[in-house]
């Protein structure tokens, strides 16, 4: 979708560090880091969010994607945080489906 940085990133028109493409999705370090590992996984097609998501496969893919992806960073064994946020109460920015992976530190609960 014109004008959405995600599908731009995906079609590497503005510069990202990828860290892992396949299966239609692609990771990418997050620009603004809150944790020592912290990546986005977003789908190559234009999805605005969790709410207009309707491929459950999609999810399912993207949920093992970050699975793999954690392990691959070494920090699935110490543990590590999958977030959708969705919509403005949910801290969403970005309006194309993306799920944060976050690591290397211990998180806090409840998130703010
Ligand atoms: P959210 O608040 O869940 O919508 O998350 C959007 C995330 O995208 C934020 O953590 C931003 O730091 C990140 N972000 C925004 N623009 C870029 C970009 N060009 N490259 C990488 N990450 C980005
Ligand atoms: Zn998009």
């Amino acid at each position: 979708m014109s004008g959405c940085i995600f599908c731009q990133v995906a079609a590497g028109e503005i510069p990202a560090t990828i860290v892992k493409r396949g299966d239609g999705l692609i990771a990418f370090r997050d620009i603004n880091p809150q944790a020592p590992t912290h990546v986005l996984v977003i789908p190559a097609q234009h999805v605005p969010s969790l709410n207009d998501a309707k491929d459950a496969q999609l999810l399912g893919r993207m949920l093992v994607f970050a699975r793999d992806l954690a392990r691959e960073t070494g920090v699935a064994e110490r543990g590590y945080r999958v977030v959708f946020n969705t919509n403005p109460d949910g801290g969403q920015t970005v309006f194309h489906l993306h799920l944060h992976l976050l690591g290397g530190r211990a998180m806090q609960w409840p998130p703010g």
